[in-house]
């Protein structure tokens, strides 16, 4: 449907913009098929307690694994598909396969009590029966607790339209899953807004942890959030961890959980257990 309303519109535009929807028109094709071929797999990242020094969770994350190109990231087809109905078909396989992980490390005694989170799109979260598509996808995984997934969900596409995002995030917290705040900070949230989104968790956008060890305003954005989440009784975790100053300062401030290069980059599902067993936080922090 989406190729062949992007060739409708082909004719439209004049010769400069039909070289840019060109390169679109070949990416959605070469996307398509991608998700044929099962071209796409889920790295998951640790999310780790700091000061407890245990594993919490885990972030799923998507990457393309293309025959030539080699292992692609998100910002590389994301885009690409963002109006597209791939878009829908791509987050509820993310979905699907997220869950079908839990179930396989459950199998083995791995549990992550701060659940495995997954990436929701706007568009994804905003269509209407998005509900009942997650309802249907965690039958399909009868095995695996709903209160184990978390969906995450951008703090500037929340704010888009909070009245109706925040029903959809209540209907689905009534199935039992949770939600997270992702890149909290980008998307100026009023104290309002933020009482109205029920997430549990909010995630610390990279932009300010990353940049707090040098400059005083994203710092004092790191303590504002913390104090924040700390108010509304939400969990906090830092994104984009890379150092040890910034975990010390981070636990100084009282962010304890924590995710970042420097605890470990996103790795495939299977070098998750290994990882776990090898992981000693106490020569870290
Ligand atoms: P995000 O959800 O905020 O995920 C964090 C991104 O930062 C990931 O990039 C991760 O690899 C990267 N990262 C983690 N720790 C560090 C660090 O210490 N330093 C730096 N510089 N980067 C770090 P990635 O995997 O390329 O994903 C980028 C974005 O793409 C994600 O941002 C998320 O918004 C989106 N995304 C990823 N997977 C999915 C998905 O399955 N569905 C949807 N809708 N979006 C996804
Ligand atoms: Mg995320
Ligand atoms: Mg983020
Ligand atoms: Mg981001």
């Amino acid at each position: 449907v989406a190729k062949e309303s992007g060739k409708n519109r082909y004719h439209l535009f004049d010769t400069a913009q039909d070289d840019a929807v060109k390169v679109q028109l070949e990416s959605l094709e070469a996307i398509r098929g991608a998700l044929d071929n099962q071209q796409f797999v889920l790295y998951y990242q640790p999310k780790v307690n700091m000061k407890t020094g245990t594993v919490t969770g885990v972030e799923a994350l998507i990457r393309w694994q293309h025959p030539e190109r080699g292992l692609l990231n998100p910002i590389e087809f994301l885009p690409a598909i963002e109006n597209s109905p791939m878009n829908i078909e791509m987050g509820e396989w993310v979905i699907d396969t997220a869950l079908k992980q839990i179930g396989k490390w459950q199998a083995m005694g791995l549990i992550f009590p701060d659940c495995t989170s997954v990436n929701i799109s706007a568009v994804q979260l905003q269509q209407p029966n998005f509900t009942n598509r997650l309802m249907a996808l965690l039958a399909a995984h009868p095995d695996v607790e709903p209160r184990y997934l978390e969906l995450e969900v951008l703090e500037t596409s929340a704010l888009d339209d909070v009245h109706n995002v925040s029903k959809i995030m209540d209907n689905c917290i009534a199935l039992g899953v949770k939600f997270a705040l992702d890149d909290f900070g980008t998307g100026y949230s009023s104290l309002t807004y933020l009482r109205r989104l029920p997430a549990n968790l909010i995630k610390i956008d990279q932009s300010f942890v990353r940049d707090m060890l040098h400059d005083a305003d994203d710092l004092a954005i790191v303590e504002g959030v913390i104090a924040l989440a700390r108010s509304f009784k939400r969990n906090v975790i830092a994104e984009g961890v890379e150092t040890i100053e910034h975990g010390t300062t981070l636990l100084q401030l009282g962010c304890e959980l924590a995710q970042g290069y420097g605890i470990a980059r996103p790795m495939p599902a299977s070098d998750i257990p290994a990882w776990i067993s090898e992981w000693k936080p106490d020569a870290n922090w």
